[in-house]
């Protein structure tokens, strides 16, 4: 908006004429007093002031404007008919005005001034504007790095009382903080411990994690400075992330040297126990051959129940030993696979042929075309793998004996998927289910077993280059799929 200030009336009206059919906003004052207040109170793009006023001329008020915060940038046109020597002019611009016409007022001249004057105005104003935001804005930041400067103090601190090393590095893996454990085992604040030479290379790994953005989790073996007896470490590194960016990762190694002893005592344990019990077992079953024997000559019908009885807990132990052998197989590394080629399909009807000889009243699906091609695996371990899918799928469903055997192909790939209609698995325990001797607590009072069929399965289908998982709903069933190559 324009303000005009003259004394005379007929002067605002036809100034205001003018300006108005130009589109432009006008407000007047009839004095200098008036034309204060009406500053402080709006806000004005321009002001056309005259010089020549009672009480209180076009200088003065000029010079009281310049003395407001509010009003120092607006800017003054002179209008003057009396004053047009160069003395007064001069005055004019001294106090503030950024030009100065005289009267008789060229219309056209004035209103290029105005023009100017007023883009000019509006100009600053923006100008302004984008200043005060980006103070706002400094000051946001200036906040927000003091904020983030006491989180990672606090974060330090909290690394600091930590039992284990930790350490904290930025995105790109530029080690930035270490706590006093870390000098146990390194000199320096920018290298990682030593690891045995067999383990994996911690950078190499990280590397790999910092292209996908995953979390590290590594067993590394480590020695203190003044040692030479390695222990193992759980190394775990994770990303912290900030709208989905990561701005650092924070690390620790935990020793834990002492759960692998105790696991490796327990796989020896496992391994001699199992070995040991198998001795006693063929005989026993030698024993029974000979019992079944010697029946069929003197038929006692009591006597040949107590027998299937007898030969059914056997093959139960039979199989109980033969995978806790295999578990000690897996860990040392001794669990080799003899791969021949066979037909898919032949051995899926011959499994399914030995669950219903065990469990008889079931029914078993089967979906998917007949898979009648041969492919190069280990025949015994693949059955191995689907009697175990199909007895777990009918253990774990006794409302439902219903279980579906489906094939697919896809890629030089058979995937082969048990689904049951059973208990199924809730998801947060769907991630460990193929986990070493782990078992759902929910369901574990309910139905025996020791946990390590799955382990098995997988160790199987890892040493095949396949893959396996579930999907699973609790109380709707599950599907327990592995693929091979072809
Ligand atoms: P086990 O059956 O001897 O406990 P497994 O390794 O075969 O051992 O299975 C591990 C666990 O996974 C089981 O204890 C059970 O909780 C769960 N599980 C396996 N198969 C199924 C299934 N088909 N439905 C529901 N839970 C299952």
């Amino acid at each position: 908006m324009i303000l005009i200030v003259d004394d005379k009336p007929e002067n605002i009206y036809s100034l205001k004429r003018l300006l108005e059919s130009k589109k432009f906003e006008v407000d007047s004052a009839l004095s200098g007093e008036e034309a204060l207040k009406k500053v402080l109170k709006n806000n004005y793009a321009l002001i056309i002031l005259d010089v020549q006023m009672p009480d209180m001329d076009g200088f003065e008020v000029a010079e009281t404007l310049a003395g407001f915060s509010k009003s120092k940038d607006i800017p003054i046109i002179f209008l003057s008919a009396v004053n047009t020597d160069k003395k007064f002019i001069t005055q004019g611009y001294a106090s503030g005005a950024i030009d100065y016409i005289t009267k008789p007022v060229d219309p056209d001249i004035l209103m290029l001034k105005v023009k100017t004057f007023y883009r000019l105005y509006e100009q600053t104003n923006a100008l302004n504007e984008i200043q005060t935001a980006l103070r706002a804005e400094i000051e946001i930041r200036k906040k927000v790095q003091a904020e983030l400067k006491e989180r990672v103090e606090q974060l330090y601190s909290t690394l600091e009382s930590l039992p284990q090393v930790a350490f904290t590095s930025d995105p790109s893996g530029n080690i930035e903080f270490v706590n006093k454990q870390w000098f146990r085992y390194s000199v320096s604040t920018k290298t990682f411990p030593v690891t045995h030479p067999e383990d994996k290379n911690i950078d190499e790994e990280w590397t790999i994690c910092m292209l996908t953005e995953n979390p590290l989790e590594l067993e590394v073996r480590l020695k203190e400075l003044d040692s030479d007896v390695y222990h193992f470490h759980l190394l775990r590194i994770i990303p912290i992330k900030e709208k989905d960016k990561i701005v650092k990762w924070v690390g620790t190694f935990t020793d834990i040297e002492d759960q692998k002893q105790i696991e490796k005592k327990k796989d020896e344990f496992l391994s001699i126990a199992s070995h040991e019990l198998k001795t006693p077992l063929t005989s026993i079953k030698a024993y029974i051959q000979l019992l079944e024997r010697s029946l069929k000559n003197n038929p006692n019908e009591t006597a040949n129940t107590y027998l299937d009885r007898a030969q059914l807990q056997l093959s139960k132990l039979n199989n109980l030993i033969a995978d806790l052998l295999d578990i000690s197989k897996i860990e040392s590394g001794k669990l080799k696979l003899n791969k021949r080629p066979f037909h898919v399909e032949n051995l899926i009807s011959s499994v399914i042929d030995i669950i219903h000889h065990t469990h008889e009243h079931v029914d078993i699906v089967r979906k998917g075309e007949a898979v009648n091609l041969h492919i190069c695996a280990d025949e015994v371990r693949i059955e191995q793998v689907l009697i175990n899918y199909l007895t777990n799928a009918l253990k774990y469903s006794p409302e439902n004996k219903q279980v579906i055997i489906e094939t697919e192909i896809n890629e030089n790939q058979l995937k082969l998927t048990v689904t049951d209609f059973g208990i199924g698995i809730p998801s947060e325990k769907q991630k460990n289910i193929f986990d070493k001797f782990f078992r759902v607590e929910e369901s574990s009072l309910r139905f025996q077993g020791l946990g390590i069929g799955l382990y098995i399965c997988s160790e199987i289908i890892r040493q095949h280059q396949g893959s396996f998982g579930v999907i699973s709903k609790p109380g709707e069933g599950s599907s327990f799929y592995f693929t091979i190559p072809i």
